[in-house]
């Protein structure tokens, strides 16, 4: 293939957006946020399960605490029916006396039961209470951070994607003034070697994969037209002459 020295260099700046390019989309995906977004919902996700275990101990204590204190004030109205009737001097019935004060007796007992009972539970629920708090806050902190890492994230994209517009743009503009056979064989190569089609010699060696040329290749380099467009055998990559090649 044969094109102007001039174009071929101009190749190089093609190359150097495309490069430009790819480095910007590889910012993009592997921005540090992405993966800590990733760590944030996992530790979210994680908390779940003892969230919800924890809601449901709460719920389970607050419904028996509420029987307790059902059954509590039951004992205590009923209680406080008979002692009424016992003060009222209604009864007089010296049995029907002592089995009235023997019930009185026996609610005492038994609230007093219910009572240490329902303090029980209500030492569980604030124990758990407890727990499902220590649990939000460390959900809504995860989640906060999570929140402003996207926040980053949403910032460096904003950023990159503006880059890769201008970029490509100007690419595209680069491209355009390139005749159609060295454009295609460019980004042939570019596919093939997964980003560099075109670079330049120096040092004696190929730019693209950093080996050096043999001497045979140099020789041929040298003796070549100035408008051969010039291939690496070893990589295929386009070989670009320019005044600091050294040849
Ligand atoms: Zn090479």
């Amino acid at each position: 293939m044969k094109a102007d020295p001039f174009v071929q260099l101009r190749l190089l700046d093609l190359q150097a957006l495309d490069t430009s390019l790819d480095q910007l989309r590889h910012r993009r995906r592997t921005l540090p946020e992405l993966a800590e977004i990733t760590r944030l919902e996992g530790l979210v996700e994680g908390l779940r399960d003892a969230v919800v275990a924890a809601e449901t101990e709460l719920s389970d204590l607050q419904r028996e605490q509420d029987r307790f204190e059902r059954e509590i004030e039951q004992v205590r109205a009923r209680k406080a029916r008979d002692e009424e009737r016992l003060g009222s001097g209604a009864i007089t019935n010296p049995k029907q006396l002592q089995d009235m004060e023997h019930e009185v007796a026996t609610l005492t007992r038994r609230q007093s039961d219910l009572e240490d009972g329902e303090l029980e539970v209500m030492e569980k629920v604030e124990e758990v209470q407890g727990r499902l708090d220590a649990l939000l806050t460390e959900r809504a902190r995860h989640t906060a951070d999570r929140e402003a890492a996207e926040q980053r994230r949403d910032t460096a994209f904003a950023e990159i994607d503006a880059d890769i517009a201008r970029t490509t743009d100007e690419r595209a503009q680069t491209a355009a003034t390139f005749p159609p056979d060295l454009l295609a064989l460019y980004e042939k190569v570019r596919e093939k070697t997964g980003g560099v089609g075109a670079a330049a010699i120096g040092h004696g060696r190929c730019g693209g994969c950093r080996l050096d040329l043999m001497n045979n290749e140099l020789a041929d380099i040298r003796t070549a037209a100035v408008d051969d467009v010039l291939r690496h055998e070893e990589c295929g990559r386009i070989m670009v002459r320019t005044a600091e090649s050294g040849l």
